[in-house]
């Protein structure tokens, strides 16, 4: 899900550093695949709070 562990073939360093223009264009393509999976866990916890509700207030709207 992350870069965190992959390792360059070019330079040989953690691509998540982007020493080099190919870690940079790893990370870069990896950013735009899966932007969500670079969220922190806070981030995607408040999302989630959020969405409720905003679930919540739409349901309250419809029963009303
Ligand atoms: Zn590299």
């Amino acid at each position: 899900m992350t870069c965190d562990r992959l390792v360059c073939a070019n330079c040989a360093g953690p691509v998540n550093e982007g020493r080099c223009a190919v870690c940079r264009a790893h990370r870069e393509r990896l950013h735009r695949e899966a932007p969500l999976a670079h969220l922190s866990p806070a981030a995607l916890i408040a999302l989630l709070a959020a969405l409720i509700a905003v679930a919540l207030v739409a349901q309250r709207v419809a029963t009303a």
